[in-house]
């Protein structure tokens, strides 16, 4: 079987997407980049999402010589003008202290009222082969924002985004039912062709 690097070092990322992919029927081995510990994580320079994931693919497979995945995803607030968007990770300052993030974005957003609390999360899926080749895609997942968190499930912001047509925030979902409508799980079934057009 055909090995596909994912440029990501959580294993719990690594089982969501392998549970997407052969869903959407890819059959490949996925690797986690943590197979690979020497390679060193790339800043991520881009002002886009999509270059983001790009830069993470191109490295990796450039790295390792094999065909490599990246994502990138964050949460866009339409009243903010797409903010955090690709600062969503240390948006209060701090890289991946999502309790201190949300608490930051729910206090910018305080007065703001119920129907202009639109926002979505986005999340760009890149493959990338070692000579250069690139597929990148998006995809998103539309709702509105809570004033308080709700749910124990998930993470970052999750206790506050309550999808389009839902009752519930996505912290009260299983992971199956997030996936199903997630903008990563959309993007990743966007890019299972893409992934079978270029392995063969
Ligand atoms: P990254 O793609 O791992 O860099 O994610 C960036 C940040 O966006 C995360 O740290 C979260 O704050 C936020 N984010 C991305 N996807 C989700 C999601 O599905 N739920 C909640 N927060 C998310």
């Amino acid at each position: 079987m055909q090995r596909l690097i994912l440029a990501t070092r959580n294993a719990n990322k690594v089982t969501e997407l392998h549970a997407i992919l052969s869903g959407a029927g890819v059959s490949v081995e996925l690797v986690g980049a943590d197979a690979y510990p020497d390679i060193p994580d790339v800043p991520e320079t881009g002002v886009t999402f999509a270059e983001n994931a790009l830069l993470k693919a191109h490295a990796l497979a450039r790295a390792t010589g094999l065909p490599a995945v990246a994502d990138d995803s964050g949460l866009c607030v339409d009243v903010l003008g797409g903010a955090p968007g690709i600062f969503s990770a240390r948006w209060a300052g701090r890289h991946g202290d999502d309790k201190a993030n949300l608490d930051l974005l729910l206090a910018q957003l305080s007065d703001i009222a119920d129907q202009h609390r639109q926002a979505s999360f986005a999340c760009a899926a890149a493959m990338a082969l070692p000579d250069g080749t690139e597929r990148v895609v998006e995809g998103r997942l539309h709702g509105t924002l809570r004033h308080t968190p709700t749910g124990t499930g998930g993470f970052g912001y999750d206790p506050i985004l309550q999808p389009e047509g839902e009752t519930r925030t996505c912290a009260e979902m299983t992971p199956e039912e997030k996936n199903a409508i997630s903008h990563r799980g959309k993007a990743f079934r966007a890019l299972a062709p893409m992934i079978r057009e270029l392995m063969g």
